[in-house]
């Protein structure tokens, strides 16, 4: 999952940053509402944190082009406190949820976590496909119980296979949603992680798509698939 931090503040730019790429996420950072529009407009984001009062362009401006453009990613909002109007003019421009400054950074790890499930449309922040379950709070991987320890860019490909189940996902689109702008991308390496992952998880999850990229889904439902295709 990859996310755009706009703020102008940068000691708080910078702890957003830090907290995020932590939580697992890759991270790009803008610092006004120009930068921030651009970046938008042109990388495809997994969600955003988006301050009101920026140089340049403000928040609701930003965020109302991007909706105009057709671009629906979650937009988490900075407001200040008792700052209703501010609010209110966020959600009239398409944001999906606000954070009052000053706050806990752990409340906006939360409310991206349930923001970016709502988007892959899954009700539970614990994630299931067949004998796999990953726990998005903690960052845990399990395979019929047992801990899986990954590194933050193998749960981050798992993650976003998992968010986007059952579809096919393809290289150019992992590469895009894996790395921030400053990362050489390779589109290659996601070969290389790909078949770390499967070694590590140790069940058959991840399908190769020939042509097309990769597909998460259960062994199970993938057998049935087949046998129906066949029949
Ligand atoms: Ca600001």
């Amino acid at each position: 999952m990859r996310l755009l931090v706009v703020e102008d503040d940068l000691d708080l730019s910078r702890q957003l940053v830090s907290a995020l790429s932590d939580a697992g996420y890759a991270v790009d950072a803008a610092h006004d509402g120009e930068e921030a529009h651009f970046l938008g407009e042109t990388e495809p984001y997994d969600a955003v944190v988006l301050d009101l009062g920026l140089p340049e362009m403000d928040g609701v401006t930003v965020l109302e082009k991007w909706r105009r453009d057709g671009h629906a990613m979650p937009v988490l909002i900075l407001t200040a406190r008792d700052r209703w109007r501010d609010k209110v003019a966020g959600f009239d421009a398409g944001a999906d949820d606000y954070v009052a400054k000053p706050f806990h950074t752990e409340e906006i790890l939360a409310r991206l976590r349930a923001l970016l499930r709502r988007a892959a449309g899954h009700a539970s922040p614990e994630l299931e496909c067949g004998p796999l379950t990953i726990d998005t709070r903690a960052a845990k991987v399990m395979v019929d119980g047992t801990p899986i320890k990954l590194t933050s860019l193998e749960y981050r490909l798992l993650a976003y296979l998992m968010h986007h189940r059952g579809k096919v996902v393809s290289r150019t689109e992992l590469v895009e949603h894996l790395y921030d702008q400053d990362f050489d991308r390779d589109s290659n390496t996601i070969e290389v992680f790909v078949g770390r992952l499967r070694k590590k998880l140790g069940v058959n999850l991840i399908h190769t798509v020939r042509g097309l990229g990769y597909r998460l889904s259960d062994p199970a439902e993938e057998t049935a698939g087949e046998a129906e295709g066949k029949a």
